[in-house]
């Protein structure tokens, strides 16, 4: 932090694995962190490692995590100088970002204007346009009707795609194959838009066919300098929830990954963008990429970049917030492979059904290239008021296909009791052929899941069955020539003196999995 920083000390409006990488990142350039908190999160590690805490209010979050003027107040009182929102909750509230920049704070994120142009996805669309950044085909305005919604669906042809303009999460998006199905979309679209953002705004795009999610990240300092960081891959999506990320992606070139930066920079420019963001792109078969939407705040997936890139990106936009250059880097190229597993309190084997309770045992995985960014603990108790992610599980190695086999390395040493979790699930990816082959896009996991979740256990489960069954064996052939007195039995491991464990395996065809 340079010595003329602009603050000393942060208070960052978030909880869990985000606002505990935020207190890191605060201690590692000398800043003093204050956490606010509910009261469903008194005793978690981010409000135990940060140096001070400020309780908001009770567990809902629009009692306590979304409010605004509380968590300015809490900063008033702990003398704290400027706000991180981490992602999700605040962090992409134009007004909040404008609250704390009245109140004389500075906001670690990009200035409310560029906020409120990258808002609406109508505005977005605009000046992505306007500047010469692909788009995907379909209209820059809110329909009217259901006539103009065929007319202009005929005009793109179907099948299209109806987004709500101030959507997020998926919600209001509706498919519409063919024009008899389109008032009904259009209506529905609208209700669910109203009811999830207040505004029915609903607009057209093509829909296209089997894209993968490609985002870049960029840098901005407030000098005038945008960096794009490369990209991110993030197609294997569930009901358009990100699940698994990775960097680079095998799908773009060092040719497309310099265009695909610079209409990213070109988009950031266009915003007047400052601090770190991501610009969201679909890249299809024939690999022409279309801008879908800039997410202006830190991204849960910014480690993956962090580890081909070298940067941390938390500190860096403390950093910027301070008023420090960014470097005057080259292009970027990425160094290696990373790849991240969202662990979610979510039970795979049951439609991924959130699962609650208390951590009874935790084990996280160590060793080289592994990296556990996570907000539990043995003890934590996990509820249904928050977002199920509880940690991110990241791996580093010079190869995609190292990487692949550290993560399955990985996952078998993490252990999580007292809820289910996604780690199986993501043992099964790790396993699948088309996943190792990098042959997805964003309707891949949707199409695999269910031979995925029907699949035997995991390989790496397999072989952890297998090495206990050998065990077994071992340990009931030692009795066996202790029993004889002699030498060991030929016909170990066949019954009926094969222990239920080796048959178990063996029945599943395991012996040398
Ligand atoms: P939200 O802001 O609601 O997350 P996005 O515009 O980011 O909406 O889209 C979410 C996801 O929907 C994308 O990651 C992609 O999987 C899919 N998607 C969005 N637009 C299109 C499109 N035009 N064609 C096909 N799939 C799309």
């Amino acid at each position: 932090m340079p010595s003329h920083s602009s603050f000393k000390k942060v208070i960052i409006a978030n909880r869990g694995e985000i606002a505990l990488r935020i207190v890191r990142a605060c201690r590692e350039l000398g800043l003093r962190s204050v956490a606010v908190y509910s009261d469903a999160d008194a005793t978690s590690p981010h409000v135990r490692e940060a140096d001070e805490a400020v309780r908001i209010g009770p567990p809902p979050s629009s009692h306590s995590y979304l409010l605004g003027d509380a968590i300015i107040a809490a900063a008033k009182a702990t003398g704290a100088e400027a706000v991180h929102p981490g992602y999700g909750f605040l962090s992409e509230r134009e007004w909040f970002a404008r609250a704390v920049r009245d109140a004389g704070l500075v906001w670690v994120g990009p200035p409310a204007e560029a906020i409120a142009a990258m808002g609406s996805k109508t505005s977005a669309r605009q000046l992505a346009i306007a500047h010469d950044v692909p788009v995907v085909p379909g209209t820059t305005e809110a329909l009217t009707d259901a006539a103009e919604a065929a007319e202009v669906a005929a005009r793109f042809g179907y099948p299209v795609l109806l987004k709500a303009a101030a959507g997020g999460g998926g919600k209001g998006m509706r498919v519409v194959r063919s024009a008899a199905e389109i008032a009904g979309a259009l209506d529905a679209a609208k209700r669910e838009a109203k009811n999830a953002f207040g505004d029915d705004a609903v607009y057209v795009e093509k829909y296209i066919e089997g894209p993968r999610h490609i985002e870049i990240q960029v840098l901005a300092d407030q000098h005038g300098t945008v960096l794009s960081l490369g990209e991110r891959e993030c197609s294997v999506q569930r009901r358009h929830q990100k699940m698994i990320e990775e960097a680079p992606s095998v799908a773009v070139s060092p040719e497309l990954r310099r265009r695909m930066g610079e209409a990213a920079v070109r988009a950031a420019r266009a915003a007047g963008y400052v601090n770190a963001g991501t610009c969201e792109f679909l890249l299809d078969a024939s690999g022409a990429f279309y801008f879908l939407e800039m997410n202006t705040r830190i991204q849960v997936e910014h480690p993956v970049t962090e580890l081909v890139t070298g940067l941390d990106l938390v500190q860096w936009q403390l950093r910027i917030a301070a008023g420090e250059r960014l470097p005057a880097l080259g292009p970027i190229e990425p160094n290696g492979w990373a790849i991240e597993c969202r662990i979610t309190s979510e039970d795979p084997a049951n439609g991924f059904l959130p699962s609650t309770g208390h951590i009874t045992h935790l084990q996280v995985p160590g060793g080289p290239g592994v990296r556990w960014d996570g907000g539990v603990e043995v003890g934590s108790e996990v509820g249904l008021f928050y977002d199920p992610m509880l940690a991110k599980l990241i791996v580093w190695a010079p190869t995609r296909g190292e990487a692949v086999a550290r993560m399955r390395r990985a996952l078998r040493e993490l252990t999580i009791e007292g809820i289910e979790t996604s780690r199986e699930f993501h043992l099964r990816v790790m396993d699948d052929d088309e996943f190792q082959r990098g042959a997805i896009e964003i309707q891949w996991l949707e199409r695999r899941l269910p031979s995925l979740l029907a699949a035997t256990p995991s390989a790496a489960d397999r072989e952890a069955v297998a090495i206990a069954a050998a065990l077994i064996a071992e340990h009931d052939r030692g009795a066996r020539v202790k029993a004889s007195g002699g030498a060991g039995d030929a016909a170990a491991g066949t019954a009926p003196s094969e222990s239920a464990w080796a048959r178990l395996a063996r029945a599943e065809g395991l012996r040398g999995a």
